[in-house]
């Protein structure tokens, strides 16, 4: 098969993470028989110096154009004095944006040679944690209508948390299209003893679901699950919720599943085309000493693969090469550990590449 990516190196560490996911890429192209075909656009602080503005038009119209979009990261101390719409984050916004995606896909895997960074009991973390975070991402408080009204004491603020059956639908439809793919399981996370907006979501879900049969699809309100994922974190396969639950419960999944170089992240639309990026930023401290972990970057690639290219084979291998290097002890500085072999950027890429099969 064949894929076109839009490939946004961007700032800082962007240009060493995304090299490292091109070679992984080329390598699982080589063994499966596929072409990926990498456009390189800019976007971010790069794009600020070339063009004047952090998203350029020809970017936005070669990522819609595409299958999909891999990014490193953008931002950087060089532009952090310029106004709020021409800073490098606000390309990532715009792109965002002009891509409509409405759903953000965070897993939060505990890879087993990296359990030590689990803050959690060891019996807790030793059941495992491997789970998927499906949060809305264009609605609800976030985006609900807001405002002030009164004055002196009695000056209130409001935000609204509104959410059409449209909306639910098209989030539940992809957390249970990626449920089929893993071990069927489907939380989805409410308030629906309080809030309107999530007894809707619950009905909505419930309605869906019947489509689903092989899916085993349970609601949890949002406290408890904020309790069961340090209390059994094994317990979830595929989250789904709304924007500000979500935002809340993903970053607490990633703080139990390990270090942020590790962590990736894609947000998909309604044709399955997505961004694919790590969680970390450009990480201008340490950009260009290869020192910086390519891992987050590399299973956003993986996740690519699974979720928009539907290539789940490829994805498996890809994860399986990265816990092979790490359990024969290498790691990168920011997951080091006693008694590890530290590693660089272009290092580890070497070995996850060579262990790929
Ligand atoms: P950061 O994530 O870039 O860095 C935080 C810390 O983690 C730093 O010490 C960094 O060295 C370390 N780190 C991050 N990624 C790493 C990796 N792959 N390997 C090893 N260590 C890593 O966050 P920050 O310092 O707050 O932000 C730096 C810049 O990145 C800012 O301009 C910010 O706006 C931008 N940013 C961009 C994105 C994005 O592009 N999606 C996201 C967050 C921040």
């Amino acid at each position: 098969m064949e894929f076109k990516i839009a490939t946004i190196k961007g700032d800082g560490i962007g240009p060493e993470i995304i090299n490292a996911a091109i070679a992984v890429l080329d390598k699982i192209g080589k063994i499966y028989n596929h072409k990926f075909d990498f456009n390189f656009v800019k976007m971010g602080g790069v794009a600020i110096d070339n063009t004047g503005v952090p998203l350029p038009e020809e970017t936005l119209q070669a990522c819609l154009q595409a299958d999909s979009v891999l990014l490193g990261a953008v931002g950087g101390p060089k532009w952090d004095n310029l106004p709020g719409h021409l800073r490098p984050e606000s390309g990532l916004l715009g792109l965002r944006k002009g891509m409509q995606l409405f759903a953000n896909i965070r897993p939060a895997i505990l890879l087993p040679p990296l359990k030590e960074a689990c803050p959690l009991r060891a019996d807790i973390r030793d059941k495992g944690i491997d789970m998927v975070i499906v949060r809305e991402l264009t609605g609800g408080l976030y985006f609900g209508k807001k405002g002030y009204y009164g004055e002196g004491k009695q000056l209130t603020a409001f935000d609204t948390l509104p959410y059409s059956v449209a909306e639910i639908e098209r989030i539940a439809k992809i957390a249970f299209e990626i449920a089929l793919g893993r071990k069927k399981k489907v939380i989805s996370i409410d308030k629906a003893n309080v809030l309107e907006s999530s007894r809707l979501w619950r009905k909505t879900v419930h309605e869906l679901a019947k489509e689903y049969p092989q899916l085993q699809v349970e609601d949890m309100l949002v406290d408890n699950a904020a309790m069961q994922l340090v209390r059994n974190p094994s317990q979830f396969d595929v989250i789904v919720t709304e924007n500000m639950f979500g935002d809340i419960i993903s970053d607490e999944a990633a703080q139990v599943s390990g270090s942020i170089g590790i962590l990736a992240s894609g947000s998909l639309g309604a044709d399955k085309k997505g961004l694919y990026e790590p969680i970390h930023g450009s990480a201008p401290d340490i950009a260009g000493k290869d020192i910086a972990n390519p891992i987050a970057t590399i299973i956003s690639a993986a996740m690519m693969l699974r979720d928009s290219f539907g290539l789940k084979a490829e994805h498996n291998s890809i994860i399986a090469a990265i816990n092979k290097v790490l359990e024969e002890g290498y790691r990168t500085a920011d997951i080091s550990s006693p008694n590890c072999m530290i590693i660089g950027c272009r290092k580890m890429t070497e070995l996850i590449v060579s262990n790929l099969s």
